[in-house]
């Protein structure tokens, strides 16, 4: 695992002043971007699959399928919104993915080997309470503040349950301000903030499950119409946001296949402001009345609160590889910049050797494959795509997401 950190380490983590002007940097962010060819050694696959839409990647372990135009991506079946859409195309042969994308892929969202679980202390945040209502639906009457109330109390439960310490924001009705919840998380000493919340839409069929995390440092949020923020607290932990929301997002997908809206990215206040990494999960519709009737079902609150816990739980399992493989990342990073400053510093010196170029030949050491330990997903990977619900159409917005939007603006989540 070691080793092959170290190589593919070495072969990412170039100064972006060493990278052909045309492929250094999307306008949208810091990271370079990355080529076909790259991405296919990092993926350590021989081939690519395109379609005509799509471009997929696969190998006996994993398949991560990019889609021409569009943010969305799927990952061994589970969606995951990108940072950056890729650019160019694979027919004209420009097709690039940004490096933030890459690197979140590679270090978070991919390796599936779960260790021993690392006792992280969790703080569940049962969304609004008190005088806020949050969203409610009349038929079946119900409200947001409840709702998440009880699935926070039976989220914790099972996490108390497989050994983890468990704090909340709120165990009561009771009003609580943003930054009283980002605070509490602070003093609670905890590694993991998890706000459960309800979705509310303006067009009544929206339905599904969504999980939310921070948007890296000059990305935009993943709903139409999203600016770039700069850096906030919650960016220190871009990678354990990451490993975390897509988790508990995948666990939360099997439990609602048909809607699985996806591993988002939005700047709430308490993604932004929360010291530990973070995620928000929106576990369903109120506006939908069978989604509604079905949250309200103990047996499906039970299943919901189980995924939840078992995310989170993987999560845990995950996080000290995590930690070591951020270390080294780092440690690469800043050994390639002290190169860069002692380069610039003597310039009457010979250059140093140009990093690896972005396209591989085949004495460079190429990006490891991705350690998995899990049963092949299928054979004929890119050709027929497993999925229960194939993603079709595009990734405009919903057009309930302007309502959306609206309801968050309100101060109600963000
Ligand atoms: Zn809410």
């Amino acid at each position: 695992m070691t080793a092959f950190r170290l190589n593919f380490l070495s072969l990412f983590w170039v100064p972006l002043a060493w990278l052909p002007a045309a492929l250094s940097e999307p306008a949208s962010g810091a990271a370079p971007w990355r080529t076909l060819t790259y991405v296919q050694s990092a993926f350590g696959v021989t081939n690519y699959a395109w379609d005509g839409d799509s471009v997929c990647f696969s190998n006996s372990h994993n398949l991560v399928r990019f889609y021409q135009g569009r943010r969305k991506s799927d990952v061994n079946g589970t969606t995951v919104w990108l940072n950056a859409l890729p650019g160019g195309s694979v027919s004209t042969g420009n097709w690039r993915l940004s490096g933030i994308d890459l690197d979140f892929l590679q270090l978070a969202v991919l390796p599936q080997e779960e260790g021993a679980l690392k006792p992280v202390r969790v703080i569940l945040d049962p969304g609004h309470g008190g005088e806020d209502n949050g969203a409610s639906s009349k038929d079946p009457q119900v409200r947001e503040k409840d709702l998440t109330l009880s699935m926070a109390l039976q989220i914790g439960k099972k996490l108390q349950a497989a050994g983890l310490s468990v704090a909340y924001t709120r165990t009561n009705d009771t009003t609580l301000a943003l930054d009283d919840r980002s605070r509490l998380a602070r003093e609670a000493g905890a590694d993991v903030f998890v706000s459960v919340h309800a979705n509310y839409a303006g067009n009544a069929d929206a339905a599904g499950v969504e999980t939310y995390v921070l948007p890296p440092n000059g990305y935009p949020g993943t709903a139409d119409g999203s600016r770039p923020r700069g850096w906030q607290i919650g960016n220190r932990n871009d990678f354990h946001n990451t490993l975390l929301g897509f988790s508990v997002h995948k666990k939360l997908a099997v439990v609602n296949q048909a809607g699985d809206r996806g591993l988002k990215r939005q700047s709430f206040f308490v993604l932004r402001e929360t010291s530990c990494p973070a995620v928000l999960l929106e576990f369903g519709f109120l506006s939908n009345r069978t989604e509604t009737r079905k949250m309200l079902d103990p047996g499906w609150q039970d299943k919901c609160a189980l995924a939840i816990s078992d995310g989170i739980l993987s999560y845990a399992k995950k996080v000290d590889a995590l930690d070591k493989a951020v270390a080294e990342k780092r440690k690469h990073e800043a050994e390639a910049n002290e190169r860069w400053r002692l380069h610039l510093a003597a310039p009457a010196a010979k250059p140093p050797a140009a990093p690896p170029a972005l396209t591989l030949s085949s004495s460079n050491a190429a990006p490891a494959t991705v350690t998995v330990l899990v049963p092949p997903v299928s054979n004929q990977f890119c050709v027929t795509a497993s999925r229960a619900a194939p993603l079709t159409g595009t990734n405009a917005a919903p057009p309930e997401l302007n309502t959306l939007i609206d309801f968050y603006a309100t101060g109600k989540v963000e």
